[in-house]
């Protein structure tokens, strides 16, 4: 092999180790601002909107416009409250901001939030700082179903183990995912049921 192969593959294997732990901490980081919702007489107020917006790095108008259409509701955007006509559910709130982020807001390559949404003609691209990837939005729930064919729960996979986590669980790659193994040591070749698969990570038990 040429010393210039050998540099790189070197160079590959520090960053795939450095790279895995540090995905996984970042994604934990990342959290929603949970909606304040208070019912007040027949309407059904988000308090903290204008906090959620910011969060999310994104024009208040337009999450406000995304919730109208998916709650199926009219309302009016007031300073940092949104007020909905009749009552709405927390969950549901909860439940649309969720798909909101995954269509507009988390990269598809690092699920990371730092994005943002440029024009290009007509079509909305999202544009990830932390990564540099770029998509158009809309494409992500049908990124997400392909990937769901790489890992399902009740399965058995064969995997590779290819670094151990903070916990001591062991970790390895299928596709987009990151799978917790725990009892199974790094560089090991191993069967694994998968139990749960939660966004981008999945749980798995040995079976050998
Ligand atoms: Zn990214």
């Amino acid at each position: 092999m040429a010393p210039e192969e050998d540099f790189d593959y070197e160079a590959l294997l520090d960053r795939a180790k450095k790279d895995l732990p540090q995905t996984l901490e970042a994604h934990d980081r990342f959290q929603i601002p949970e909606p304040d919702v208070m019912i007040e007489g027949k309407t059904t107020v988000i308090r903290n909107f204008g906090v959620i917006a910011e969060t999310l790095r994104r024009d208040p108008a337009h999450l406000y416009g995304y919730l109208l259409r998916e709650l199926g509701t009219a309302g009016s955007l007031e300073g940092s409250r949104v007020v909905f006509k009749g009552k709405v559910g927390t969950a549901q709130i909860v439940d649309r901001i969720r798909s909101y982020v995954e269509e507009y807001v988390l990269c598809s390559e690092c699920d990371r939030p730092d994005t943002r949404i440029v024009k290009d003609g007509r079509i909305l691209i999202l544009t990830c700082e932390t990564c540099g990837a770029h998509r158009p939005v809309h494409v992500r729930k049908q990124a997400k179903q392909e990937e769901a064919k790489d890992i399902e729960a009740g399965k058995t996979y064969d995997l590779m183990i290819e670094d151990i986590g903070k916990k001591g669980d062991g970790l390895a790659r299928k596709g987009k995912y990151v799978i917790y193994v725990p009892g199974s040591a790094k560089g090991t070749q191993v069967k694994v049921r998968i139990d749960k698969v939660s966004g981008n990570m999945a749980f798995g038990t040995r079976v050998a």
